[in-house]
């Protein structure tokens, strides 16, 4: 086997001793320091923070506005524009959710109901959000566009029941998607 040897880069005397760049750390540590001190800190303006640094002051202060377009936060539930239930409780994305934190119960459309063609909507729909860890498979399989991460990021329990949001929950986040909608096509 061959052997490689590596060539040391050779070092002053100053390097040697890290003397130079302790200075140079503390040099620019000061001068943020003396930066947030005056508010003029770098980033403090987008990130609309209090002027003492760039840490936002949350959560008086929050990302909201900040946040980009296509910025992954909960997922949720949506329905169409008349208020209908997109999902077809497939269960598509229950099966590829990583961490396992969908639970869906399906149930049967009654056959004398207007939309029985769909046949299954979901009785129960929860996500443990304590499990999610944002990653956007759901929506991305989901054949109806009826699961969506939308921007809320702020999500908070005082138990582990309260952490899992139940169809009524996602639907209060999700809101309404305009849009096709597959299982409404008369021609499928
Ligand atoms: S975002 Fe990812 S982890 Fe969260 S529910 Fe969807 S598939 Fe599961
Ligand atoms: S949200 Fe979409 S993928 Fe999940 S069960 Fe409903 S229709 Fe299927």
């Amino acid at each position: 086997m061959a052997v490689i040897k590596v060539k040391r880069p050779k070092l002053s005397f100053g390097e040697k001793i890290y003397f130079g760049a302790l200075i140079k750390g503390f040099l620019l540590t000061m001068k943020h320091a003396v930066d947030s001190m005056r508010g003029k800190s770098r980033g403090a303006k987008e990130l609309a923070s209090s002027g003492l640094g760039v840490t936002m002051q949350y959560p008086e202060q929050k990302w909201d506005e900040h946040l980009p377009e296509h910025y992954r936060g909960a997922p949720a539930l949506v329905t169409d524009e008349q208020g209908r239930e997109r999902c077809v409780s497939c269960q598509l994305c229950e099966f590829i959710c990583p961490p396992k934190a969908i639970k869906i119960t399906p149930s049967e459309i009654p056959a004398d109901d207007q939309w029985a063609k769909v046949e299954k909507r979901p009785l129960e729909f929860d996500i443990d959000m304590i499990r999610c860890i944002y990653c956007g498979m759901c929506e991305e399989v989901c054949p109806e566009q009826a699961i969506f991460l939308r921007k809320d990021y702020a999500i908070t329990g005082l138990s582990r029941k309260d952490m899992v949001h139940t169809k009524k929950k996602l639907y209060e986040i999700g809101g309404v998607r305009v849009g096709l909608v597959n299982k409404w096509n008369e021609l499928k």
